[in-house]
């Protein structure tokens, strides 16, 4: 396998603070009301659970990105050294179709620009040698790097619950799951 990043959400280690969408936001001055990444908490069917639990998500940078496929004017580029999928602006028409076809709802639309946006790996930080915004703000190391290629962690899923199952897309992404409440019973009080 070629190199593959893809961000590693450590539901164990996350506390919901919102560092990671606010430092993507700052980073791109994202117009009001627009979010490429967003922190999400858990509802109760997943994690039934007083303290709650999140999943930090973007863009997914996916083997096979519909967000390219549809693009009339090919807007969307996946690069070789890495599989990051870029999407270019200054191409964009604003046609929307990106933002239709996606399942995990990276591509966000921008009303001033009157053009589609989204997370791309902070891919010029990375030529830099430094890590996306939101990797180097989390104050817990819940959003991590990793390349698919070499990734070996028994413990990562590709889907959890409610997470949207899209194999042909095969997003880059690998989560660690929220710890599982303890289950009271009658003997432990
Ligand atoms: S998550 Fe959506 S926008 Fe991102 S690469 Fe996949 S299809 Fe494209
Ligand atoms: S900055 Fe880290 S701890 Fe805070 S919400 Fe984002 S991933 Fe979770």
């Amino acid at each position: 396998m070629t190199k593959q990043y893809a961000f590693f959400v450590d539901a164990k280690r996350c506390i919901g603070c919102f560092t990671c969408a606010m430092a993507c936001k700052n980073q791109y001055h994202q117009e009001p009301g627009v979010h490429w990444r967003q922190v999400y908490p858990l509802n109760e069917e997943i994690y039934p659970h007083r303290e709650r639990a999140f999943y930090s998500l973007a863009c997914n940078h996916c083997e096979n990105p519909t967000c390219a496929n549809v693009c009339p004017v090919k807007a969307y580029y996946k690069r070789e050294e890495d599989g990051v999928v870029v999407h270019e602006q200054d191409k964009c028409i604003g046609c929307g179709n990106c933002i239709r076809s996606c399942p995990y709802g990276a591509p966000r639309y921008n009303p001033v620009l009157k053009k589609a946006e989204k997370c791309s790996f902070c891919y010029q930080r990375l030529d830099a040698g430094l890590k996306p915004a939101c990797v180097q703000s989390c104050p817990v190391e819940a959003l991590q790097i990793v390349d698919l290629a070499e990734f070996d962690n028994p413990n990562a899923v590709q889907y959890p619950a409610g997470f949207p199952r899209f194999t042909k897309l095969n997003p880059s992404v690998r989560f660690i799951l929220p710890e599982q409440p303890r289950m009271v019973t009658r003997s432990d009080v």
